[in-house]
């Protein structure tokens, strides 16, 4: 791994202009609707085929592998274009970094992916697309086609585990970074959030974007309020010609 120059840590914030709701977070949806939490915690999901049958139908209707990524992610690419070395640690399931451009290897995604469907026997791995067609097709509830398993999004439910893999990347990430942008993330979810006094423990300049304030604003170097599809692209402008100046 080349030593990462910024480190982008995104929250459901930086994927609401995409039409993506929060639903993870401490005021997300699913935290406010006990039903509708159920349908992604892991003990309920396994135990129950009807819970499985309504968690289906409710990725059918979801929008999230419809969504396009915004002027915030594009930014973010663009970044990475411009030769300025940077890894994207995200909160988000939806994958609008990578289809905006960013290669696959510079994102670390926390909570997994909605885009794809793993089995939970023998860990078989999938797309949510085709999972989604053979509900379609009239499979309530499909399992998995290696070994009948029970299939499910390959995103972290609740009662599961963050792959400790991805943590350590991320962990490696955010204490070799000089600069740790977080955008779009309320930081009040561990471990993510802690992410970001790990990377200004080691000396990285912290920036926060977000609207609303965060446990972590007293050790910022800089706090921006402002709406993320404008401010981001503003910020990262600045520090790839920040990186232009210093090769010249
Ligand atoms: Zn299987």
């Amino acid at each position: 791994m080349d030593r990462p120059l910024v480190a982008i840590l995104s929250g459901a914030g930086i994927s609401t202009d995409s039409g993506i709701p929060d639903y993870r977070g401490p005021n997300g949806l699913w935290r406010r609707d006990p039903e509708a939490e159920k349908l992604v915690t892991y003990e309920y999901y396994m135990a129950d085929p009807e819970i499985r049958r309504r968690s289906w139908r409710m990725r059918r209707e979801n929008h999230t592998l419809k969504a396009e990524p915004n002027a915030a992610h594009r930014a973010v690419a663009e970044l990475e274009r411009s030769g300025v070395p940077v890894r994207v640690i995200t909160q988000n399931v939806d994958g609008l970094h990578q289809l905006a451009g960013l290669p696959a290897r510079k994102v670390l995604e926390l909570h997994g992916s909605a885009r794809s469907v793993v089995c939970t026997r023998c860990h078989a791995r999938g797309t949510m697309e085709d999972a989604l067609a053979r509900v379609e097709a009239g499979e309530d509830d499909p399992p998995c086609r290696t070994c009948g398993g029970v299939l499910k999004s390959a995103t972290v439910m609740f009662g599961e585990r963050l792959d400790p893999m991805v943590l350590g990347q991320a962990m490696a990430v955010s204490k070799a970074c000089t600069v740790f942008i977080a955008v779009g993330s309320s930081l009040q979810v561990h471990p993510a959030a802690g992410l970001a006094g790990v990377a200004a423990d080691h000396g990285a300049r912290l920036i926060i974007v977000n609207a609303e304030p965060t446990p972590y604003d007293d050790r910022a170097d800089q706090i921006i309020r402002e709406p993320i599809g404008t401010a981001l692209p503003a910020l990262l402008r600045t520090l790839s010609e920040g990186a232009r100046v210093r090769e010249a």
